[in-house]
C-alpha cells in the first residue's frame, strides 16, 4: 500500500513514522509513506500556498493551484483514493480504518488556517475523514492518526496479527480488561478465572466483561447488535440495563 501525504508541515509526521509497529511495516514493504511539502509546487518567488478569504473575514486559505499542481504530481492516472481531513468530514471508524486499509493508493490532503479552497474539495477530493468533533490547527496530525491506524491492521503489522483483530470495536464491543503478573499486586488481585487454565472459562469471562464495559462506557455501540437473551440477562444482573 502506498500513502503520500500533502501537507505544510509534513515533517510533524517523520519520527512516528520512524518508530515502533509503524516503521516495521514500512521496513517489511507492506507500506510506503511519503511526505510531501506543499511549498514544493508554489509558484511564485515567495513559495506562497495561502490567501486571503474572498468575501473577507478572518483567516488564511489554501491556494487551490499549488495543490492541483502537487495532485497532478501525485496522482497521474487520477486513480488514487484523495482523503481530505476535515471535521466536516465522516467520523473516522475502526470500519472505515478498515475499509481504507484495502486501498492500494492513498493521498491524504491536510488543510491548514481556514482549510484549502473549496474546489480543491469539488473536483480533487473523493473521501473526506474527520477524527473527531474538535477543531485541530492542521490536517498534520489526523493524517498520522488515519496512517497509524491502518498500518496496524495490515497483514503482517502485529507480531501477532489475531491480535488487531480482538481489540476494541473490531468485534462490535470495547476490549475486555487485561492482567499480567503479579498476580496480586498491593491488594488488588487477578480474577481467578484468567489463572485456572480453563480456556472455555476464560473465553466466557471475557465475553462477559467486554459487555458490560461496552454497556457501561459506550452504550451507543451497544444499540447496532443484536443482543442473545443471555446478554440481556447479564447485563440486568450487572444493573446495566433495565
Ligand atoms: N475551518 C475549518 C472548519 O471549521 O471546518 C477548520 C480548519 S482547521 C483550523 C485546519 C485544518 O486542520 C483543516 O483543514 C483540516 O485539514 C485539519 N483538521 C482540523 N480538525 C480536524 C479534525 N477533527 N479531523 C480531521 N482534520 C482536522
Amino acid at each position: 500500500m502506498r500513502i503520500d501525504v500533502l501537507a505544510l508541515f509534513p515533517e510533524i509526521l517523520a519520527p512516528a513514522l520512524n518508530t515502533g509497529i509503524l516503521k516495521r511495516v514500512q521496513d517489511a514493504d507492506k507500506l510506503a509513506v511519503k511526505l510531501h511539502n506543499l511549498r514544493e509546487w508554489a509558484t511564485d518567488k515567495h513559495k506562497s500556498v495561502d490567501d486571503y478569504p474572498y468575501g473577507g473575514g478572518a483567516g488564511m486559505i489554501l491556494k487551490p493551484e499549488p495543490i492541483f499542481a502537487a495532485l497532478e504530481t501525485l496522482n497521474p492516472e487520477t486513480n488514487a483514493n484523495v482523503v481530505y481531513l476535515t471535521p466536516q468530514g465522516t467520523p473516522l471508524t475502526q470500519a472505515v480504518v478498515e475499509s481504507l486499509s484495502l486501498e492500494k493508493h492513498l493521498i491524504l490532503l491536510c488543510g491548514r488556517y481556514k482549510g484549502v479552497d473549496e474546489r480543491v474539495r469539488h473536483r480533487l477530493v473523493t473521501t473526506e475523514i474527520s477524527i473527531g468533533d474538535y477543531v485541530l490547527s492542521g490536517g498534520e496530525i489526523a493524517a498520522l492518526v488515519l496512517i497509524d491506524a491502518i498500518g496496524r491492521v495490515l497483514p503482517g503489522a502485529l507480531g501477532d496479527y489475531e491480535s488487531a483483530h480482538v481489540d476494541s470495536f473490531s468485534q462490535e464491543l470495547l476490549d475486555h480488561p487485561h492482567y499480567t503478573r503479579p498476580a496480586t499486586f498491593a491488594d488488588l488481585t487477578v480474577p481467578d478465572v484468567l489463572l485456572s487454565g480453563h480456556h472455555e472459562n476464560i473465553e466466557k469471562w471475557r465475553y462477559v466483561e467486554a459487555l458490560k464495559r461496552t454497556a457501561a462506557c459506550r452504550p451507543d455501540l451497544l444499540q447496532r447488535l443484536e443482543l442473545s437473551e443471555e446478554d440481556i440477562k447479564i447485563l440486568r444482573a450487572a444493573g446495566l440495563m433495565e
